[in-house]
């Protein structure tokens, strides 16, 4: 399961030199980090095109020159945010090996991932809320897998579907409590409009203009369209940088079967939200609207959809303590958060990669435009698991391995 086992690694990895482990292309610091840096620019400047270009696309209504110009402003400031966040990882690493004259298994990769993580502070705050939000979501999907692969939990869709079902139902009944005025950037799809649920409590029927089923049917297809979209962004965007060498793979990618399943998703949970709201006409039941919604899970068993819901949960339950240390003690909740979650991703990257979600892997690739791929491989020359190493290389070529092999000589 380990790349490098604990024992492995205080044997013959601990007083490795920065240049053996992390930079074998130069012998010298700062040329590594510059070389890092450089290829990040290059590496973020392709991968927010394409998610900038989503978000104007989406927001089409909101056109003009001044929203064109924020965006813009908003692209360069990302390319920076990934550019300190490569240097910083690298820098921060470097540094440690110095300071401490060997590297420690927990915090190899785990400080470089912590100081690294700071660069959050650069981001907008609509990007810094949408960043950690994700980082949480991917870090309990890395402990769902290491729960898995040490046996404690075992993989099982009836589990996950129900305790979907409770979350869903529990974070229903949090947003249709929660203070509309207080609002908070969430993952989830979805938010009932709490004060038109509010009205129809106090008329006692539905609150809205079209016939029920007209309803039902309305918001089914547009939480249909934009499921495609979501499942679809999530698999076309980390391969941005093939489909820009063989643009018929976007082709393929668009009509995958995955896509679609996830649309079905989103329209089922809406459409039997909408019924049973519609079914009670303005008694409130967020809990059981929550409950039966969340059947739609059988149409796509998904960890990251119940995942979303959890978090969410938590968001809601987290609010007060947030705003507490936010506004009370000035002290920078979020941006902490974003930190901590991203020096336990990057040690699951690079100790534990079976456990990482392919999320982290493809996007480090892309926004250091390999360089951090270069580092990974490197450390595979340690790996105590000859078996991960074998299937790597046989994924990307097969004549790799033997090349791999022939060099180390094992
Ligand atoms: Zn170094
Ligand atoms: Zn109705």
């Amino acid at each position: 399961m380990n790349l490098i086992s604990k024992e492995e690694f205080y044997k013959s990895v601990t007083y490795l030199t920065c240049y053996e482990l992390l930079h074998p292309w130069s012998k010298s610091c700062v040329k590594a980090c510059l070389f890092m840096s450089l290829n990040t620019v290059k590496g973020g400047t392709k991968f927010f095109i394409p998610i900038y270009l989503c978000k104007i696309i989406i927001n089409k209504n909101k056109l003009s020159k001044r929203y064109l110009l924020l965006q813009f402003r908003c692209y360069i400031r990302s390319v920076i945010y990934a550019t300190l966040y490569a240097t910083f990882f690298m820098t921060s690493m470097c540094t440690c090996r110095h300071l401490c004259g060997q590297f420690f298994y927990y915090n190899v990769a785990f400080l470089g991932g912590f100081f690294g993580g700071a660069s959050i502070f650069i981001e907008s705050e609509f990007n810094k809320t949408l960043t950690t939000v994700l980082w949480v979501n991917l870090c309990i999907e890395t402990m769902i897998r290491y729960l898995e692969a040490y046996g404690i939990l075992k993989p099982n869709k009836l589990f996950f579907g129900v305790s979907f079902m409770v979350s869903c139902s529990l974070m229903t009944h949090l947003m249709m409590e929660h203070d509309p005025s207080k609002k908070f950037l969430k993952l989830w799809f979805f938010t009932p409009n709490t004060t038109d649920l509010k009205q129809m409590e106090k008329v006692k029927q539905c609150f809205h203009k079209d016939s029920c089923t007209n309803y039902i049917f309305q918001g089914a297809y547009k939480y249909f369209l934009i499921g495609y979209l979501v499942q679809t962004l999530k698999t076309v965007l980390p391969r941005a940088g093939i489909i820009l060498k063989q643009p018929l793979l976007l082709l393929q990618l668009l009509f995958r079967k995955n896509n679609f399943m996830m649309a079905s998703f989103f329209g089922s949970f809406i459409a039997i939200f909408r019924a049973i709201n519609c079914y009670y006409s303005g008694k409130k039941k967020p809990e059981v609207m929550g409950f039966l919604a969340s059947t739609s899970y059988i149409l796509k068993h998904d960890v990251t959809i119940a995942i979303t819901s959890f978090t969410t949960t938590l968001q809601y339950l987290l609010h007060p303590l947030r705003q507490t240390l936010e506004e009370k003690y000035k002290i920078p909740y979020r941006e902490l958060l974003f930190m901590l979650c991203n020096g336990y991703l990057m040690h699951a990257r690079f100790l534990h990669p079976d456990q990482c979600p392919q999320y982290v892997i493809n996007m480090l690739k892309t926004t250091t435009n390999g360089a951090a791929e270069n580092v990974f491989r490197n450390t595979l020359k340690w790996s105590t698991n000859k078996e991960y190493v074998k299937n790597y290389f046989f994924k990307i070529k097969e004549n790799a391995l033997e090349k791999f092999y022939r060099k180390l000589n094992f």
